[in-house]
C-alpha cells in the first residue's frame, strides 16, 4: 500500500477523522476539488515565507468527512494543517445556489428576472437545514432541492463561482492563522493549536493551564479571528486585483464582478458562521468575536483597500444591499447586517505577543 500524504496520516491518526476527497464526476463536489487545487496552486510556491525563528511556513490542507460545518488550522509534528468539513462545502453551496434563485440578486447576471425567487423551503438557511434532515437520517426529497437551484444556466454557474470564492476566503482564513503566527502562538502557550471556526470539535479540550487570563486569552483569540479575516479578504481581493485567478470560469468575467462576488462572499461567510452558531445551539462562543463585529471589521478592510478608488461608495453599496436582500428573501432573524453601522470594538494588540512567530505582517 503506498504511504497516505500527510493530511491523510494527520486526519486519521491527530483527529481521528475520514479525509473527504471530493468526487470530480459530481457537479457539487467537482467545484471544490477545483477550490483546493486552485488555493494549493496560489502558494504552491511560497505559503507564507519564514518566521523570526527562521521557519519557514509550510501548509497541508485538505477536507474532512464531517457533519458539523467547521474549518480548522492547525500544527502537528511542526507540520501546519488548514481544513475543511464536507458540511461547511454544503451549506457554502446551498446558500449560494439559492443567492441566484432570487432575481433580485446580481440582476445583470443571466436572465435573473426568470427565476422564481421562492422562499427558502423550511424557513430557514437552505444548508442547514438539509444537515439537519441528514442528521436526523432522513433522506432529503427531489422535489424539495428542485426549488434550490437557479432555473437560468449562467446563474447556476455564477452560484458555483460564488461558492468558490467563498470557501477561498475560508481557505484564505486559515491559512492567515498560520502566516500570522496564531497557531504557533496558541501551541506556545499551551492552549492547543487546533484553532477552529465554529463552537464544535475539539478545541477545547487539551489546553493547559496558563498565566493569562481566561479574558486576555478570549481576547487575543477575538483578535487573531478579526486578523485573520482582514488578510484573507486583502489575498482573495489581491488575486483579482494582480490578475492572478487561476479558475478560468472566474477568470473569465469582468474584474468588478470578480471582485464585487469576492468581498459579497467573505462578508456572506460571517453570516454563515453566526448561523452555524444557532445550528449548535451554542450563544457567544468565547474564542470569536460577534459575527456582526466581524462583518463591520471586513468592511472597514475593504474601503481601506479599494475606498480611492474612483466610484468605490456605489460599488460597496452595491454589495451591501445585495447581502440586505439575501437576507431579507431567507427570512431569518440576525443581528449581522452591513447597512448596521457597529462601531469597531478595541482589538487587543497582538504584535508583540506575535513578533517571534509571524510569517507575514497583518493587514
Ligand atoms: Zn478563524
Amino acid at each position: 500500500m503506498p504511504e497516505a500524504d500527510p493530511f491523510t496520516r494527520y486526519a486519521v491518526e491527530r483527529l481521528r477523522s475520514t479525509p473527504f476527497m471530493p468526487d470530480g464526476d459530481a457537479p457539487e463536489e467537482m467545484a471544490f476539488a477545483a477550490s483546493l487545487a486552485s488555493f494549493r496552486k496560489l502558494h504552491e510556491r511560497d505559503w507564507g515565507g519564514t518566521n523570526a525563528r527562521g521557519e519557514a511556513l509550510f501548509v497541508d490542507a485538505g477536507y474532512l468527512e464531517s457533519m458539523t460545518p467547521n474549518a480548522f488550522a492547525d500544527i502537528h509534528d511542526d507540520r501546519h494543517f488548514i481544513g475543511m468539513h464536507q458540511a461547511l462545502l454544503v451549506t457554502i453551496m446551498d446558500l449560494a445556489l439559492f443567492a441566484f434563485t432570487q432575481s433580485a440578486l446580481f440582476p445583470t447576471v443571466g436572465d435573473a428576472e426568470g427565476e422564481a425567487s421562492p422562499s427558502p423551503a423550511h424557513g430557514g438557511v437552505p444548508g442547514l437545514y438539509l444537515l439537519e434532515l441528514t442528521l436526523r437520517g432522513e433522506g432529503v426529497e427531489a422535489e424539495l432541492a428542485k426549488h434550490r437551484v437557479p432555473q437560468d444556466a449562467d446563474r447556476h454557474v455564477m452560484a458555483v463561482y460564488l461558492a468558490m470564492l467563498m470557501a477561498r476566503f475560508v481557505w484564505e482564513h486559515e491559512l492567515a492563522h498560520c502566516q500570522l503566527g496564531h497557531v504557533l502562538f496558541l501551541q506556545i502557550e499551551g492552549q492547543g493549536a487546533h484553532l477552529s471556526e465554529a463552537p464544535f470539535g475539539p478545541e477545547l479540550v487539551g489546553r493547559q493551564p496558563s498565566r493569562r487570563s481566561s479574558v486576555e486569552l478570549s481576547a487575543i483569540r477575538h483578535a487573531f479571528e478579526l486578523e485573520a479575516d482582514a488578510t484573507a479578504l486583502r489575498n482573495c481581493i489581491a488575486i483579482q486585483l494582480e490578475n492572478i485567478e487561476n479558475i478560468p470560469g472566474i477568470r473569465a468575467l469582468d474584474p468588478g464582478l470578480r471582485i464585487q462576488m469576492s468581498v459579497f462572499g467573505a462578508y456572506l461567510m460571517t453570516w454563515l458562521f453566526e448561523a452555524y452558531g444557532h445550528h449548535a445551539a451554542i450563544e457567544g462562543a468565547a474564542s470569536h468575536p460577534e459575527p456582526m463585529m466581524r462583518l463591520a471589521s471586513l468592511q472597514r478592510t475593504t474601503r481601506t483597500l479599494l475606498g480611492a478608488l474612483d466610484g468605490f461608495d456605489a460599488f460597496h453599496q452595491g454589495i451591501v444591499d445585495q447581502f440586505e436582500t439575501l437576507i431579507d428573501a431567507l427570512g431569518v432573524e440576525t443581528q449581522v447586517r452591513p447597512s448596521l453601522n457597529t462601531t469597531a470594538s478595541t482589538v487587543t494588540a497582538t504584535v508583540d505577543l506575535l513578533a517571534a512567530f509571524r510569517f507575514v505582517q497583518p493587514s
